[in-house]
């Protein structure tokens, strides 16, 4: 490993799903062609898609009742083609606004039908995750974030329950953890945090979220389709979905359980030196630190550019805080060794003595 890398998303994969990538780009299965050279239609890639979707089904423990899908457009294509196909017109879809995703997909519900924010940490600037509302039994879905990748908090086991379909964004923590992942009727993420390269989205829904509206859907945005042709009705982002499938792959060798205690045991270490250091403080709530996206600022901040100097010259990359929260940013995804952590705290605790 060159540097240590703290990047936001698209961000640090398993270093042994990119070594056999990198083969794979010359060399597929021995077949004188190419990953990126091979037909989406070979019995080859179709392999690679079945085993990438059974994968996600087995990781998260999900019944034959969910279909999963590798789409394109992004999480963000995802807060249109939820409302699309699932909130009728004169219904009401239910949204826990927690973040700047959260925020951009409700903006798209309301394109489709009526929208109720439940609860919001807006007005804190999204430093906590709001508690102990009810959510109603009279509305086509409820909709939440379970980490927020840029304000850096994260729903820990507390996640609300509710009698409607539950839908979960997961971008920034999906397979970073245990999650009771049959509570939500659809889950979905951008692969690029956790689960593999830019280009693919992770899809798992539930066949009764689906043709409950009556309006006209492109057939392109229509989740049937997609279910349908499993995921083949045009042509799939072959090489994301690829080495998404390695990672998921590895993510099943290392055992979700052994990736959540390390994933812990890694945002623990960097938050005690956060509360620790004199120099340093975090951004949110305590109870809602995420361990995906930690979040820090300086007590000084004229020193802050001084640390990001003092930083980058130990090889880390990737730690300039989102620019609506500004100080500091480490991301922290599963394939992030737990030295990477250490050189980090390292830096902070060196930088503070040499500061005193
Ligand atoms: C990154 C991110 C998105 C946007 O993903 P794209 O794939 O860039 O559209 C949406 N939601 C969350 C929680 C994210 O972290």
């Amino acid at each position: 490993m060159k540097v240590h890398n703290f990047n936001a998303g698209p961000a640090i994969l398993p270093q042994e799903a990119v070594q056999e990538a990198a083969k794979a780009v010359l060399d597929f299965n021995n077949s004188g062609m190419g990953i990126l050279e091979i037909s989406h239609r070979s019995k080859d890639f179709i392999a690679v898609m079945d085993e990438a979707s059974a994968l996600v089904k087995e990781l998260c423990g999900l019944s034959d009742e969910y279909k999963v899908l590798f789409l394109q457009g992004g999480a963000s294509t995802q807060f249109m083609m939820l409302p699309y196909n699932c909130l009728p017109q004169d219904g009401t879809a239910v949204y826990a606004d927690t973040g700047t995703w959260a925020n951009k997909a409700i903006k798209e519900a309301k394109l489709f039908g009526n929208v109720n924010v439940i609860a919001s940490s807006k007005d804190s600037n999204y430093s906590f995750i709001p508690k102990g509302y009810e959510v109603p039994n009279d509305a086509a879905y409820f909709h939440l974030t379970t980490n927020n990748t840029i304000y850096g908090t994260q729903y820990q086991d507390n996640i609300p329950t509710a009698s409607i379909p539950m839908v979960a964004d997961m971008s920034s923590d999906f397979l970073s953890r245990r999650r009771n992942f049959s509570q939500f009727d659809m889950i979905y993420a951008g692969a690029q945090k956790n689960v593999g390269p830019a280009g693919a989205t992770i899809v798992a829904i539930k066949e009764s979220m689906l043709g409950k509206v009556n309006r006209t859907i492109p057939t392109m945005i229509d989740y049937r389709t997609h279910i349908k042709d499993g995921s083949m009705f045009n042509t799939p982002p072959v090489f994301s979905v690829y080495v998404a499938m390695l990672t998921l792959r590895w993510i099943k060798k290392m055992g979700l359980e052994n990736i959540e205690k390390t994933n812990l045991e890694k945002a623990t270490m960097l938050y005690n030196e956060i509360d620790r250091n004199s120099l340093f403080k975090g951004t949110t709530a305590v109870e809602d630190r995420s361990w995906m996206n930690v979040n820090f600022v300086m007590n000084n901040p004229s020193l802050e550019d001084d640390f990001k100097a003092y930083a980058k010259e130990r090889n880390m990359i990737g730690l300039a805080g989102h620019r609506s929260v500004g100080g500091f940013r480490a991301s922290l995804y599963n394939a992030l060794s737990i030295d990477s952590v250490k050189a980090l705290v390292e830096a902070m605790q060196e930088f503070e003595k040499s500061k005193a």
